[in-house]
């Protein structure tokens, strides 16, 4: 005798729950694997619930579609559900942290790519050391882009947490979202939009890592004054008005180099995994102590909080550091042996 409306179902539509009791399994599987740690106890789903999140999980992690068993094609071709008029379900509040998760990994992706983006600048260090020829040139060209290609993609994946952030809160907060993956789809398009009508200012100048790199091969190439306002790199384009500007005078060498609490050159420094700040190991472990196991982040503007966990040694920075306090050294040494000459 059937005791809930999904056993009845099954009885009418065997075709169906069939399908439905494979997703089941699979569906576990994949949300164990994408929820980690973090995975709450939830409350038993309904079937056409699973089918909506499923999709959705689809949609992100293509490489599990093995588990599929080709589901949807049987769909198209049984007749005893009308496929047109299967509505999407609405996510629940218990598909919260399930969005969250996936929010937090596009993050994730994006931090633990960013810091190999010294690559770039390291070769472009290596090439304006070699010269100015024509070759330096159109090599350099070459990794600008490359540069500026990363920082795009990097973008399209804040684009990607921001909208499945946005779609959790909404969940969270009682909404009935019942197209997810229209509103994920078309949030992430407009987001891409929005970017694409941004001005090359707009787009990279606030990048740390872009002004590092600029900052790199100028010091290649000039060791003895510092960088101009990024501004100065990067020519006006239509769309950049002069209050942009203003955040952006920062630039310069010094500024790029020093901790952020002692405001001299970095000794030993980590780079918070939180939020990309670096700071002299000594200065921020002591700010440390005493107190929370977290702190907020003492870079200026910087509202994150992170742990001495978040902080790892950032040999990169350490070595770019040195190469920095060389070029002063020898741009010294040349002035004082100009000046014994006069
Ligand atoms: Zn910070």
């Amino acid at each position: 005798m059937p005791v809930t409306t999904f056993s009845h179902r099954k009885s009418n539509k065997r075709q169906a729950s069939s399908d439905i009791e494979e997703d089941g399994p699979s569906y576990s599987r994949a949300a164990a694997q994408a929820d980690d740690d973090e995975h709450e106890p939830q409350p038993r789903r309904q079937t056409n619930g699973v089918k909506k999140e499923k999709k959705l999980a689809r949609k992100q992690e293509p490489t599990r579609d093995e588990d599929d068993d080709g589901a949807e094609d049987d769909d198209d071709d049984d007749e005893r559900i009308d496929v047109d008029n299967f509505r999407d379900q609405p996510l629940r509040r218990a598909d919260v942290n399930k969005l969250q998760g996936v929010s937090r990994d596009w993050n994730n992706f994006d931090l633990q790519v960013r810091p190999n983006w010294n690559v770039v600048g390291d070769v472009a260090v290596a090439l304006a050391e070699a010269g100015e020829g024509s070759d330096v040139q159109e090599g350099l060209a070459e990794l600008e882009q490359i540069m500026r290609d990363l920082i795009d993609i990097s973008a399209e994946m804040q684009a990607h947490e921001k909208v499945l952030e946005e779609l959790a809160q909404k969940v969270g907060q009682g909404e009935e979202v019942d197209d997810a993956v229209e509103r994920y789809d078309g949030g992430v398009e407009k987001r891409k939009e929005e970017y694409a009508k941004k001005t090359t200012r707009q787009k990279y100048a606030k990048s740390e890592e872009y002004v590092a790199f600029k900052n790199a091969i100028w010091e290649a190439q000039h060791p003895d004054k510092p960088m101009p306002p990024i501004t100065d790199l990067i020519e006006k384009e239509d769309g950049d008005d002069s209050d942009d500007d203003d955040d952006l005078e920062m630039g310069g060498v010094s500024q790029h180099y020093n901790c952020p609490i002692t405001l001299t050159l970095l000794v030993n420094p980590v780079t918070s995994q939180v939020c990309k700040h670096s700071f002299s190991r000594d200065a921020i472990m002591q700010s440390f102590r005493g107190r929370d196991p977290s702190i907020k982040c003492p870079a200026a503007g910087c509202t994150k909080r992170f742990t001495r966990s978040d902080l790892q040694p950032n040999k990169e920075l350490e070595k770019r550091v040195k190469a920095y306090e060389r070029r002063q050294r020898r741009a010294a040494e040349e002035n004082d042996a100009e000046e014994i000459v006069d």
